[in-house]
């Protein structure tokens, strides 16, 4: 279980104070898709960046499974890390690296054996429907492909939730409908928790369970998805 208390965030700039998030209190239940929309600069990147802690939040506190993550010394933050998958708008693959290899590196910076890592990243390149493209570079990939890869390199710690920053958002509406597709198999199949960051409506008609609405820094309204959104 996620649980945000008080959360807020307030960045600092050479031209003053910008608070992204203010009094955010949000607790998302294991085995859910639970979506977050907004307009552009509401706030919704900042908050999926506080949950796993790439973004410090300024006030209030990150709890996962029991855990209060901004008191968590670096040693454990790094292993809640890995029980936290994320995905991007523009996916952050390696250029260099082949698919194959893009899965297995966070495996192998986690200390794994390069045969085991690449083992089980072949095994999660099925998964995703990717294992003739394993030899393959990201350039030859299409948008849709490469985001099948970092959903691939995401689970590879097998983590526990999956944090997805406007995944969609770069695909045509047919891709974008096969990789929600696809979160929601590994959501049934896995048990992986979703969370799913977005400015569009049809995403979270598509797979969400509940909702969480920011506008202007703080969580307008939240619920199941046919409560918060009834069709008139
Ligand atoms: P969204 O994801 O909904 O577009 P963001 O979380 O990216 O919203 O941004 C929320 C607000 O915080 C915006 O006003 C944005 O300009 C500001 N912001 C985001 N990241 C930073 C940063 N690193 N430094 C300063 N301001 C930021
Ligand atoms: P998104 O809408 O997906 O959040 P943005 O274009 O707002 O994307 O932000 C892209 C990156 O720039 C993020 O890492 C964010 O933290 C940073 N950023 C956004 N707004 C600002 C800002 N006003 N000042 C500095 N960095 C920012």
């Amino acid at each position: 279980m996620i649980e945000l208390k008080h959360l807020g965030k307030t960045y600092e700039t050479s031209s003053g104070s910008v608070t992204a998030l203010r009094d955010i209190d949000l607790t998302i239940q294991d085995g859910e898709i639970f979506g977050v929309i907004g307009l552009s600069g509401a706030g919704k990147s900042t908050l999926v960046r506080c949950i796993n802690l790439l973004e410090r939040p300024t006030q209030g506190e990150v709890w996962i499974d029991g855990q209060e993550l901004t008191r968590l010394p670096q040693k454990q933050l790094l292993a809640m890390r890995r029980n936290i998958g994320m995905i991007f708008q523009g996916f952050n693959l390696l250029e260099q690296r082949t698919v194959l290899s893009n899965v297995a590196f966070p495996l192998m910076l986690a200390g794994e054996k390069k045969d085991k890592a690449q083992a089980r990243a072949a095994e999660l390149l099925g998964l995703v429907g990717l294992s003739d493209k394993a030899r393959s570079y990201p350039s030859q990939l299409s948008g849709g492909q490469k985001q099948r890869v970092a959903i691939a390199r995401a689970l590879s710690t097998s983590p526990k939730y999956l944090l997805c920053d406007e995944a969609t958002s770069a695909l045509d509406p047919n891709t974008t409908r096969a990789i929600l597709e696809l979160l929601r198999q590994i959501n049934r199949d896995l048990g992986v928790t979703i969370i799913i960051i977005t400015h569009e409506m049809k995403v979270i008609d598509q797979i969400c369970d509940r909702v969480a609405v920011i506008d202007h820094s703080s969580i307008a309204e939240e619920g199941k998805v046919s409560d918060v959104f009834t069709n008139p």
